[in-house]
């Protein structure tokens, strides 16, 4: 028989705070290693859950193993995405209080996936009314119908999420869910124009193509091969091996029927996506005047007939730009490049807001039912927010500094209900405890979103210039206002003389993570995101209702310029901090083993990096600096009172006086536990481990 040394020597331990030396990244790698050579890939540190992406199905989410988890202590049974779901279910239901669980890791880490297990886990185990099951369908197959517009294959993912995601599960007094609600995190547009070289669109488009029958496929003037679109071609790669098109379809069509939509909303949500694939394939001419002109006719009337638009009006909209100076309204031809970026523009925001349209549909079928409220009341709530990780891809622009820029703002969360507030609880506790230093990074919070003086006001700013500013001067701006910065960084050394390794397009960021070099090249554009004023009046009068709800007409007269992209994106992040600073946060950090998205491969150097940049050594130091258990006195006198004479049945004395009782007679050393103002800190988990045996025996 193998003893328990060697037991643990072939699997590791299941939570890092029993690593004897745990200041050791290498120790904290091997024991990586060796649990995900054994498929165990799940480990602990304290509280926070660490995934390791095992890149193929493991025999570990069936129903039985949900039954397992159900009601069980996290030390009690080896760490799993169940146990944490059920801790978190649990505290909702009897503290009242409201939860979240933050899901990060790089591209390809696994947290859509563990998303969906959580998801599953409540859909599952929860008790059942008949609206809860209703419900829960609904929730599981919102997954289906947002992933088909908002993910993509890309290089690191073939089911990679383009769209951060909150989402808000309401649970009624008995624990059942009663409603949820989704908020949507910067969609990447630019996807539906562009795609790099083995990346694609959106894989609605390839679904519809290879799904769709052959009447649909004509009512929409579409051909099947994707070869014919040209915003499908770019990346030459219309086939995924990972990834059949034709039953995925099959799949969204269901989960839109179940999510309440109905067949003709339907049809109107496919012409939309079959005209982005004809927007592309408008081309342009330019004539002996340098005028504009459309040069593929057939597309434009079928264009116009599927967005449901005057095709004149179109026709114009797309060659001629309308503006109004000092009163007066003025009509402009557009050059070849503004008639390209036009048409672009047009392609994004069609698909855009027809995803946030998706997306308040889906929240319409969620919401919390009228007849339902009455019950809701005293009802708590558990956040799930599957966001986009940290991102340093050969060529950084606008999105990777918006997605980098979110992720500063949740270690910023991270930083604030973690490690202050454990160091707070041990001074409240009046308990000594050496602080243990940690980086804190608002200083780079405030170098990107501070007013007027950070990188996005400058940016926001060089957006009014229109014929002035341009991506380069914006990065000059930067360096006269940011210059100085410890954190910002550009080919300007201090004393006038030039970086070597950086172009002059590119500013580099010091972030918490690491460096990242990001190109201005499109920043200006990006943010500013405009789509020109008689385009939008085409959209408004469109007879698809879809649309003509997306394109409102009060945007056309509001001479008000809406909110730039980055400055929008910033403000729904400061909502988000909110929403989840008022909540108890658990933590799921996700871990991609190799590049190659390979079962079996454990990758060193890869893994190396992202337990760096996800902060786990620093959260296993603050873990184990101090203790790793804490709890109320009452609730450790309540549990282990059967084990010592004195406390058993009833401890009649002070709180305090009856714990120190307790762990003297079950033989407590010094070292292992303190007593605080109102809990016991146990230093190490073996001790609790002991504990609970003896109270099974
Ligand atoms: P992105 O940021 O690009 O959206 P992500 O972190 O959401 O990435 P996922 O889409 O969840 O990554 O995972 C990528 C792929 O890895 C999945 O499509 C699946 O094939 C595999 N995978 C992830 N987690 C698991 C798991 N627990 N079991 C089996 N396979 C998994
Ligand atoms: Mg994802």
């Amino acid at each position: 028989m193998e003893s328990a040394l060697t037991a643990r020597d072939r699997v590791g331990v299941q939570d890092f705070v029993l690593l004897e030396n745990y200041n050791s990244e290498a120790t904290f790698i091997e024991n990586l290693r060796r649990r995900f050579r054994e498929n165990l890939i799940y480990t602990y540190i304290g509280s926070v859950l660490v995934s390791v992406n095992p890149y193929k199905e493991l025999e570990i989410y069936s129903k039985q193993q949900m039954e397992r988890y159900r009601g069980v202590s996290f030390y009690e049974i080896s760490p799993h995405i169940y146990a944490l779901s059920d801790n978190t279910y649990r505290a909702m239901k009897t503290e009242r209080k409201d939860q979240c669980i933050l899901i990060s890791g790089e591209s390809g880490a696994g947290k859509t996936e563990a998303s969906k297990k959580i998801l599953l886990y409540f859909a599952v185990t929860c008790p059942t009314t008949e609206h809860a099951a209703a419900l829960g369908d609904r929730l599981l197959q919102s997954n289906p119908v947002l992933e088909a517009f908002g993910n993509a294959k890309t290089l690191r993912n073939d089911n990679s999420s383009r769209f951060g995601k909150y989402m808000d599960i309401q649970f009624d007094f008995r624990g059942a869910p009663v409603g949820a609600h989704i908020l949507n995190y910067l969609l990447e547009k630019s996807r539906v124009v562009h795609q790099n070289h083995g990346e694609r669109n959106f894989h609605i488009f390839y679904q519809l193509l290879d799904g769709g029958d052959d009447e649909l496929l004509k009512s929409l003037e579409l051909e099947r091969n994707p070869h014919s679109y040209r915003y499908l071609v770019k990346g030459n790669c219309p086939k995924v091996s990972s990834i059949s098109d034709k039953n995925n379809w099959k799949v969204v069509m269901k989960a839109l029927s179940v999510i309440g939509f109905a067949t003709e909303e339907v049809q109107k949500l496919l012409k939309i996506i079959a005209s982005v694939l004809h927007l592309g394939n408008v081309l342009f001419g330019e004539g002996e005047e340098e005028e504009t002109y459309i040069t593929t006719e057939t597309q434009l009337s079928t264009l116009a007939m599927l967005l449901g638009v005057d095709g004149s009006a179109l026709r114009e909209a797309l060659t001629h730009r309308k503006l109004t100076a000092r009163g007066e309204e003025m009509i402009t031809p557009l050059s070849f490049e503004q008639a390209v970026s036009a048409r672009d523009a047009l392609a994004k925001a069609v698909y855009g807001r027809t995803f946030t349209w998706l997306v308040e549909k889906i929240n319409q079928s969620l919401a919390l039912k009228d007849e339902l409220y009455h019950s809701s009341k005293g009802s708590s709530v558990i956040g799930l927010l599957d966001i986009y990780g940290f991102e340093v891809l050969q060529h950084n622009s606008f999105e990777q500094f918006c997605i980098n820029f979110c992720n500063e703002k949740l270690q910023q969360l991270f930083i604030e209900l973690t490690l202050r507030s454990e160091q707070e609880e041990y001074e409240t506790e009046g308990i000594a405890w050496e602080t243990v230093k940690y980086f804190d990074n608002k200083i780079i919070c405030d170098l990107i979103e501070e007013k007027h003086k950070g990188i996005i006001s400058i940016l926001d700013e060089e957006c009014l210039r229109p014929g002035e500013a341009c991506d380069v001067s914006f990065l000059e701006k930067l360096e006269d206002s940011l210059g100085c910065h410890p954190h910002f960084i550009t080919h300007k050394l201090a004393n006038g003389k030039t970086r070597r390794v950086m172009s002059r397009e590119e500013f580099r960021l010091l972030h918490y993570a690491g460096e990242v070099n990001y190109n201005v090249s499109g920043f200006l554009d990006k943010n500013n995101d405009s789509l020109n004023r008689n385009l939008k009046e085409v959209m408004c009068q469109s007879d698809n209702q879809i649309l003509s709800y997306c394109f409102r007409r009060e945007e056309v007269i509001d001479q008000k310029r809406p909110e730039m992209a980055a400055t929008q994106f910033k403000h729904s992040l400061t909502k988000l901090m909110e929403i989840l600073m008022s909540k108890e946060p658990s933590y799921v950090r996700c871990i991609k083993p190799n590049d190659a998205k390979q079962p079996g491969r454990f990758d060193e150097v890869l893994v190396r990096h992202q337990v760096k940049y996800l902060g786990l050594m620093e959260n296993l130091r603050v873990r184990r600096a101090g203790f790793a258990y804490r709890r109320r006195f009452e609730a450790f006198l309540q549990r282990y009172k059967p084990l010592c004479p004195e406390t058993w049945p009833n401890w009649q004395g002070r709180l305090v006086d009856g714990v120190s009782a307790l762990v003297k007679h079950l033989g407590y050393k010094e070292e292992e536990y303190k007593l605080g103002r109102s809990k016991i800190f146990i230093r190490f988990p073996k001790t609790l481990f002991t504990t609970e045996d003896a109270l099974e025996a």
